[in-house]
C-alpha cells in the first residue's frame, strides 16, 4: 500500500514520500473512501477506534495509550470563560501532550513499512514533540534522531534524553532546519515526523474525531485550540472535512485558533485579511511551545479557521497566566502556558461577543503543566511553616471554622 498525499490548496496529489506540494503548501494524506459513520468505530483502544479513517492498523504497546483523552464539562471554569466549556485533556497522554497521537501513528506507519525502507525516525523540536517522538520510537525499537536548538534549557533536554534518542543540538535557523530534515531525511532512510508532516497530521486529526463523537449527533458550536506550526489545526480541519464528506456531522463547528500575542503570525494574517501567513519578528512569551514565528502550516491553519467560520486570535502573557490559574484553582487541571491560551482565547471571544454565553465550546488543553513548575511560582515563600509540635495548632486554626 502506498499512501496518497493531497494538497488542500491546488488539489495536486502524489504517492511520493514528500511533505510539500509543488505549489509549496503542505500535503496531507488522502485515505478516506467516503463512507464512515460513528457506528463504524472499532473496539480498539484510544485513537485507534477510528481505524477506518486511519492509514495504518493499530500496533501493540505504547501506541494503544494514545488518544481516548477525557472531555470534562460542567466545571467552574465556565464562569471564568463566560460560556460552557468542555475541556479536552490532552495532557493525559503518556508524554503529556497531544503530540503522542501523531507520534503513535507516524511510528506505527514507519514500522509497518508504509513509507518504504526506513531505518530511523527523527524530529525537530525543543519540547513536547521531541519527547513524544523519542518515546514512541523507543517503544517500537526504532532509532530516533532529535534535533534541538542549541539554547534549549538543560532540564528540558534531560526529559527528552530519558528515552535515549540521538540528540543533536543545532545552531542556526530553526525554519530551515525543519524544512531541510523533512526534505533530505528520506534520502537517508530517515522519516522526520515534524509538526505538520502528513503522517503526524493524520494522527492529530483524532483529537477532533473524539470531540465530535462526544457530541454526536450534535456538534459543539466551536472548537478552540492553540496554534503554532499549524499541524494540529490542520488535523482538526482534516477531521471536520472527512466527517462532513461522509455525512457523520451535519454542521461544522467553528474552529478558533489562539496564539500568544508576542508571536502571532497567523493571527496577524487573519486580522489583516491576508491570504497567506508570513514570518514575523517574534518577542518572548511564556507560551514557548507555540512560539513558531514562521509556521510551516500557517496558511493552511488560516484557511481552516476561515473555512469553518471561525477565526484566529492572540492573547497576552497576563491573560495566559490568568487562564492557567483558573484551570488549576477552579477545575484542578494543570496545563502548560501554551495550552492555557485556548481558554484565554475563549474568554476573549466571549467578551468580544463572537461566542455567546450559551455556546458549547470544546477547548483543547494540548499539554500538561505537570512537567515543569511555573517560573517564580513562589510556592516555598507562600507555604506555612510549623514544626511537628505546632501541627495541632495549625489543624485547629485551619479546620476550626467547622467546630
Ligand atoms: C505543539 C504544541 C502546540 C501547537 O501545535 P501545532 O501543531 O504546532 O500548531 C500547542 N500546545 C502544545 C502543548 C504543544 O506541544
Ligand atoms: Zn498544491
Amino acid at each position: 500500500m502506498s499512501l496518497r498525499r493531497v494538497c488542500y490548496d491546488c488539489g495536486s496529489h502524489t504517492t511520493a514520500p514528500v511533505a510539500r506540494c509543488q505549489c509549496g503548501e503542505p500535503l496531507w494524506l488522502d485515505i478516506h473512501d467516503g463512507s464512515f459513520d460513528w457506528d463504524d468505530t472499532t473496539d480498539d483502544p484510544g485513537m485507534w477506534r477510528y481505524s477506518p479513517l486511519l492509514p495504518v492498523e493499530r500496533p501493540d504497546g505504547l501506541a494503544t495509550a494514545a488518544g481516548g483523552t477525557p472531555l470534562v464539562s460542567g466545571t467552574r471554569v465556565d464562569a471564568f470563560a463566560g460560556t460552557n466549556v468542555h475541556l479536552k485533556l490532552e495532557g493525559e497522554h503518556p508524554t503529556g501532550s497531544f503530540k503522542d497521537r501523531g507520534s503513535a501513528l507516524g511510528v506505527a506507519a514507519v514500522d509497518a513499512g508504509l513509507v518504504g525502507d526506513v531505518t530511523a525516525v527523527g524530529t525537530v523540536s525543543h519540547g513536547n514533540m521531541a519527547m513524544s517522538t523519542a518515546a514512541f520510537a523507543a517503544a517500537t525499537d526504532i532509532p530516533c534522531a532529535v534535533f534541538v536548538p542549541d539554547d534549549i534549557p538543560p532540564e528540558r533536554l534531560d526529559v527528552i534524553a530519558q528515552f535515549d534518542p540521538s540528540v543533536v543540538t543545532v545552531a542556526g535557523d530553526y525554519g530551515r532546519l525543519y524544512d531541510l530534515t523533512v526534505r533530505r531525511g528520506p534520502d537517508h532512510g530517515i522519516v522526520f515526523l515534524n509538526s505538520d508532516v502528513p503522517l503526524r497530521v493524520a494522527g492529530q486529526k483524532t483529537t477532533t474525531l473524539e470531540i465530535c463523537e462526544a457530541f454526536a449527533p450534535e456538534v459543539p458550536d466551536a472548537l478552540v485550540m492553540p496554534v503554532s506550526s499549524g499541524g494540529h489545526a490542520s488535523g482538526a480541519w482534516k477531521a471536520l472535512r472527512e466527517l462532513t464528506a461522509c455525512g457523520a456531522i451535519a454542521e461544522v463547528p467553528e474552529l478558533y485558533l489562539v496564539q500568544a500575542s508576542a508571536c502571532a503570525p497567523i493571527a496577524e494574517a487573519y486580522e489583516s485579511g491576508a491570504e497567506a501567513v508570513t514570518r514575523v519578528d517574534a518577542g518572548e512569551t511564556i507560551a514557548y511551545s507555540i512560539a513558531n514565528a514562521d509556521p510551516p502550516s500557517g496558511t493552511r491553519a488560516l484557511r481552516a479557521a476561515r473555512d469553518t467560520g471561525g477565526g484566529v486570535v492572540a492573547v497576552d502573557d497576563d491573560a495566559i497566566l490568568n487562564a492557567r490559574r483558573a484551570l488549576a484553582v477552579e477545575a484542578g487541571i494543570s496545563v502548560e502556558p501554551a495550552s492555557a491560551t485556548a481558554l484565554a482565547g475563549t474568554k476573549q471571544l466571549v467578551e468580544r461577543g463572537v461566542l455567546d454565553a450559551t455556546a458549547d465550546v470544546a477547548v483543547v488543553l494540548t499539554g500538561t503543566g505537570l512537567k515543569e513548575a511555573t517560573p517564580s511560582g513562589g510556592a516555598t515563600e507562600s507555604a506555612s511553616h510549623v514544626d511537628v509540635d505546632g501541627v495541632d495548632a495549625f489543624l485547629t486554626a485551619f479546620g476550626g471554622a467547622g467546630e
